[in-house]
């Protein structure tokens, strides 16, 4: 049941309520190396990330998020473990949200003093459970990561925040399994009305992270769970945001850039498709309004897809009808497909 959670402000992006879901990273890079991670901000922008998480590991990363933040327009997370004073130090480089991991921040008023600080410059903080980093005392009680050992965790640091009258909160509490994540943010959705962060921690390497993070998030989302995702691959952060669209758009809840269908191909084909296709994603990347694009290997389901969609092409023996807006508009030679394709996209979308 879609139960509608509190609404939280990360800069200029809203999280809760009835706003899209918001889709964010996290970079790869040390943050203290400015020039690498502004240019890793500014990769993830031109590919639609909305929020975008740093380690902040030390001072020097610390201050560091005051010189990436001139560079960059999407808000910055500063993402905390072990040192509530690196919260305090980022807080006041300017972040827009701060990360902490209830596992590993420490005592209580340390907890207090990052709430504190929040509080003064009107910033969200994110509570970040992960299974592989739960508070030792509660790892004791539970002997391992289950749904009740993560619940009590989350409750328990929940009281610090309402002792401070704090209800500026997103929470997460993610772990590698995916039925596992699904039960444990259910039974938050049902308990709480915070905006919850979805993710499938350690998910894998692109192929089975990707697989494996659709599942987990897709399977939440269609029940009406969550406000942001973040895809955790072990690949470039672009990616993420790459699969993450996917995901939403699979489930419509965002239009974000073109959707392309492919068909698989078989011994029917006889073009390159695949080598179509590669090129056909890679040029519509510059393309960021919601279009439907079908590139489809030969005339059996072809035509129809490629009608269905805002553009296609339906192959032939070494050649390829082009589709827009449901009419045939011409047949070219296979070499001259992906060309004409174009044209044609770029001609109706301009005008
Ligand atoms: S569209 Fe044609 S080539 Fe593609 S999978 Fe279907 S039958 Fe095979």
């Amino acid at each position: 049941m879609k139960r509608e959670k509190r609404v939280v402000k990360v800069g200029n992006v809203f999280i809760g309520g009835t706003h899209p879901i918001v889709v964010q990273s996290m970079t790869k890079t040390r943050t203290s190396d400015i020039r690498k991670t502004v240019a890793q901000i500014k990769r993830l922008q031109n590919v639609g990330c909305e929020i975008v998480r740093l380690a902040v590991l030390n001072r020097a990363d610390a201050d560091a998020l005051k010189e990436i933040k001139k560079n960059v327009q999407i808000p910055l997370v500063a993402d905390i473990h072990f040192d509530y004073r690196l919260a305090l130090q980022a807080i006041d480089s300017g972040v827009n949200k701060i990360r902490i991991n209830p596992g590993n921040i420490g005592e209580e008023w340390k907890v207090t003093e990052v709430i504190k600080k929040a509080k003064d410059k009107g910033i969200p903080i994110r509570i970040g459970i992960n299974s592989g980093s739960l508070p030792p005392k509660i790892l004791q009680k539970y002997r391992h990561p289950t749904t009740e050992a993560m619940m009590d965790t989350l409750d328990e640091i929940l009281e610090i925040f309402y002792k401070n009258n704090f209800l500026d909160i997103v929470i997460s509490a993610k772990c590698p399994d995916v039925l596992k994540t699904v039960e444990i943010y259910e039974t938050i959705h049902n308990r709480y009305d915070f905006p919850l962060h979805l993710g499938i921690t350690e998910s894998g390497l692109l192929f089975s992270g990707s697989i494996r993070s659709a599942i987990g998030i897709g399977i939440l989302l269609y029940k009406g769970i969550g406000d942001t995702i973040r895809v955790s691959l072990a690949d470039k952060p672009e990616k993420e945001v790459i699969a993450g669209y996917e995901i939403l758009k699979a489930l419509n809840l965002r239009e974000y850039g073109p959707k392309l269908i492919v068909c698989p191909t078989c011994g029917r084909c006889e073009v390159d498709l695949l080598k179509i296709a590669r090129e056909v994603e890679k040029k519509l990347t510059k393309i960021k309004i919601p279009l439907t694009i079908a590139v489809m290997g030969c005339v059996v389901n072809g035509p129809g897809e490629a009608k269905e969609a805002d553009f296609g092409i339906a192959c032939g023996k070494g050649i390829g009808t082009i589709f827009a807006k449901g009419r045939e508009i011409k047949r070219v030679k296979e070499n001259r497909l992906i060309d004409t394709l174009f044209e044609v996209i770029y001609e109706n979308i301009n005008n």
